[in-house]
């Protein structure tokens, strides 16, 4: 398929979309994706195009029926020219969606581009009527304004920028080139950036032996509003933070977090992927279980090799890893669901807090869960493996051998490598919902470092057991802690939190509930426009609690060389 892009009225934010092919079959179908790789939901997207129209080789219109929400069969003969138009409207700007304004056309073509069913393999291009003096960011190959792409999936999987508001640099790791390219308002600190970069690049291609691509892109939108998320793919990955000026600030590390997360996936997923996403199929679900694999490895790892290139001090990462251990108490959705079952439940709600304490972030219990797994197999064989062994083998196994993973092939691996059974570790945690803060603490001891909890500092957390969301003077409840006060007292999600004792509390919550500590908490709430009177019972407890992992004074010998394996 040939693609070409035109930009006009970029008020409009309508992207002109031309797509030039011939028929493989009477009656062809035209797809366009339904989700795109990286976020396990449907995406839709053929609710941005608007004008859908088929031309043969003379330039007569063809009929067509719509068959599905994004597919089209035409009534064409085999061997004729189609030429599809459309636009798209490119009105959303985030790390996996198209945007046009007048200052840049960025394209995710796996949001925007439709293919013909059949000819997924062919090779694509796309030419972009773009200003002359824009420059175009990207791992497709490129001919003045002409990309190419070896077929769909690579064309999909390639995002690209075209703006004037570039600024580009490039740092090596052995043969490969890693292009770093910020778009937006910024100022970069491209001294700490290529040093950083090259750092945990270096280490994570040192712990697989080799990097799957030979080249990278990192394709960074820097935002004036608050933004930090990522997408990844096989050659690139784009990346959204903000807002500007923190940037390089109290933002960096998040920017460094976001980019290594990013570029571990370019070895677990765009490489060692399920074998339920092998390959993709974009015009559905592709429902898989391996969500702690894809996602809560490659959360972990990504932190992890900040700490083992340096790049983050040990007080620094146990920060990270902290918050992990934080969300994970918080949500009481860990006795309900497995991270397994709601790694399939992504594309119901995957992406969204959703009904109260029903399921678990892949991300979170991911995360935790490899961890355990990295020291156990480090127990198990004297410090001289750990999961980096597992990822290696994966990759060569599997990923390099055109084969998909499933979960009983990442067990295996795990079993392999460690010479021990990780029976209990599947069915209970990863597949069940037993609690795991023993097994947690446990790994943590093996490396010198403890859990300590205390309760939260906000009253309302810790005595309530409420947590709330205060927007200027508004204070919203959205989590409780089962059987605490609040929710014995009655207190519902979106509560607007009114007065404590008759006085208004404008903004400040738990000001007036220090200052009413000894006594009875009346609170009043808006609830769906009427105001209500809650009387919560008092409890000498703490509900809420904040975690922090520290190093063990003193840790012995042996803790030490845990320590040492683990973090190198
Ligand atoms: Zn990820």
């Amino acid at each position: 398929m040939n693609y070409q892009f035109k930009i006009e009225k970029p008020n409009q934010q309508y992207i002109q979309i031309t797509a030039e092919t011939v028929a493989l079959t009477d009656n062809p179908v035209i797809q366009l994706p339904s989700w795109r790789p990286g976020r396990y939901e449907l995406g839709n997207f053929a609710k941005n195009v608007k004008g859908f129209k088929v031309f043969n080789g003379n330039g007569k219109p063809v009929e067509f029926l719509k068959i599905s929400k994004d597919a089209w069969q035409l009534t064409l003969a085999k061997g004729e020219t189609i030429k599809i138009q459309y636009a798209y409207y490119a009105h959303l700007l985030n790390a996996g969606s198209t945007f046009f304004d007048a200052t840049q056309l960025y394209v995710n073509p796996v949001n925007c581009c439709v293919y013909q069913v059949g000819e997924e393999q062919a090779p694509c291009t796309a030419e972009l009527a773009i200003p002359e003096h824009w420059q175009i960011a990207g791992s497709m190959q490129q001919e003045g304004r002409k990309l190419q792409a070896a077929n769909f999936d690579e064309l999909a999987d390639s995002p690209f920028i075209c703006s004037d508001n570039l600024q580009h640099d490039t740092y090596e790791v052995g043969a490969t080139t890693f292009h770093v390219w910020f778009n937006g308002i910024t100022k970069p600190d491209w001294e700490r950036v290529l040093r950083d970069f090259k750092a945990f690049s270096a280490k994570q291609i040192e712990k697989f032996s080799e990097f799957p691509v030979d080249e990278y892109h990192f394709l960074i939108h820097i935002l004036p509003t608050k933004a930090y998320h990522g997408v990844e793919h096989c050659k690139s990955t784009v990346i959204c933070l903000g807002p500007s000026y923190d940037v390089f600030g109290s933002l960096y590390k998040e920017l460094l977090g976001v980019s290594s997360h990013e570029l571990y996936h370019t070895w677990n997923v765009k490489s060692i992927r399920p074998i339920e996403m092998f390959p993709y199929d974009f015009t559905k679900e592709n429902y898989s279980r391996l969500g702690y694999l894809c996602e809560g490895v490659t959360t972990y790892m990504g932190d992890l090799f900040l700490l083992k290139s340096k790049v983050f001090s040990v007080e620094q990462y146990l920060v990270e890893l902290a918050a992990r251990f934080q969300i994970h108490f918080d949500n009481h959705g860990r006795f309900n669901y497995s991270v397994a079952a709601s790694s399939y439940d992504t594309w119901l709600d995957g992406y969204e807090p959703g009904a109260p304490n029903r399921k678990v972030s892949i991300y979170t219990e991911g995360s935790l869960l490899a961890f355990v797994a990295d020291i156990t197999l480090l127990k198990n064989t004297n410090n001289k493996y750990g999961l980096d062994e597992v990822m290696r083998r994966l990759f060569f196994n599997y990923a390099l051998q055109g084969k998909g993973v499933s979960e009983q092939d990442y067990k295996n691996e795990l079993e392999a490598v460690g010479n021990c059974s990780f029976d209990d570790y599947f069915q209970k945690f990863v597949w069940g919902n037993e609690p795991y803060e023993a097994i947690l603490t446990d790994a943590l001891e093996y490396i010198g470092l403890e859990l300590v909890q205390k309760p939260a500092a906000a009253y309302s957390q810790a005595r309530l057991g409420v947590k709330c969301i205060v927007d200027g003077d508004k204070t919203v409840a959205k989590n409780f802690y089962p059987g605490a006060p609040a929710d014995m007292g009655g207190m519902m999600v979106d509560d607007q939190i009114l007065a404590v004792n008759g006085v208004v509390i404008n903004g400040n919550f738990d000001q007036w509930l220090n200052y009413f500590d000894e006594d009875e908490k009346r609170i009043t709430v808006i609830r769906a426009g009427k105001l209500v009177e809650l009387v919560l019972p008092e409890v000498s407890r703490n509900f809420y609690l904040e975690h922090q992992l520290k190093c063990v004074e003193n840790p012995n010998n042996f803790q030490k060389k845990g320590f040492a394996v683990w973090s190198e």
